[in-house]
């Protein structure tokens, strides 16, 4: 079986999501204390959170788009505070900006780099993320030839579009793209349905929760070059 690319989901499989989360989420709050310090008198931190929830809940059109549903978020959150509808815009457009710089400071697993770069000789890379991260903003840039975000495509792993994407992109059959990810219900599961290959990949050494296997397992980003010359 010939391997043409190699698709990555990105957070938690090449880089620890949650610090940068947490970093990002810091950097929005500040920008938030020092620019529209009403929020802060109007909601305290469990508010906020239900608050915050109401908004998915209403705005189920946005599932799919992280960005805009944050951006919804910090718009209404800032009239429920008392700005003005102009001021409110203007802000939200400012905390997400602050949000998504801090967003795309990721710190890379400490293999991710050199293995991308060496894949990248002989490979198709491709990013495959529901989230917002951009590839492109990071010190990968240049060992990836595409990057699709849920939002973009309008649905988000597991949904096979996110997958067809890769496979039209790249233009040879499903078979011949190999996906790598952490999720097994998103990222293998959704990869395995559309015809690609899996490599599912636990960071943290969990067990398999059950179900149809990836075609691989590793624990860490070393171990993809010869999987990958294996599957191959
Ligand atoms: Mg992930």
């Amino acid at each position: 079986m010939t391997v043409a690319a190699i698709t990555f989901d990105l957070d938690n499989t090449l880089w620890a999501v949650e610090p940068v989360l947490r970093h990002a989420e810091r950097a929005q709050q500040d920008w938030l204390l020092a620019n529209r310090p009403r929020i802060a008198d109007t909601f305290d931190p469990p508010a906020l959170f239900e608050f915050n929830k109401s908004v998915w809940k209403r705005h189920p059109q946005l599932a799919h788009h992280v960005s805009q549903m944050r951006k919804q978020m910090l718009y209404e959150l800032q009239l429920m505070a008392g700005y003005s509808e102009e001021a409110a815009h203007s802000g939200a457009r400012k905390a997400f900006d602050v949000f998504l710089r801090a967003r795309q400071q990721v710190e890379f697993y400490a293999e991710a780099l050199e293995v991308l770069e060496l894949l990248a000789q002989d490979y198709t890379l491709g990013a495959l993320t529901n989230g917002n991260a951009d590839i492109y903003k990071t010190d990968a840039a240049a060992y990836f030839d595409f990057a699709f975000l849920a939002e973009d495509i309008g649905a988000s792993k597991p949904h096979p579009n996110m997958f067809q994407a890769a496979v039209e992109r790249v233009g040879v059959p499903a078979e011949q793209i190999v996906h790598v990810g952490d999720d097994p219900e998103h990222d293998i599961r959704g990869a395995r349905n559309v015809g690609l290959r899996t490599v599912w990949i636990s960071s943290n050494g969990e067990a398999w929760p059950g179900g149809p296997r990836a075609d691989a397992e590793i624990t860490n980003l070393g171990q993809l070059p010869s999987v990958i010359d294996r599957i191959h």
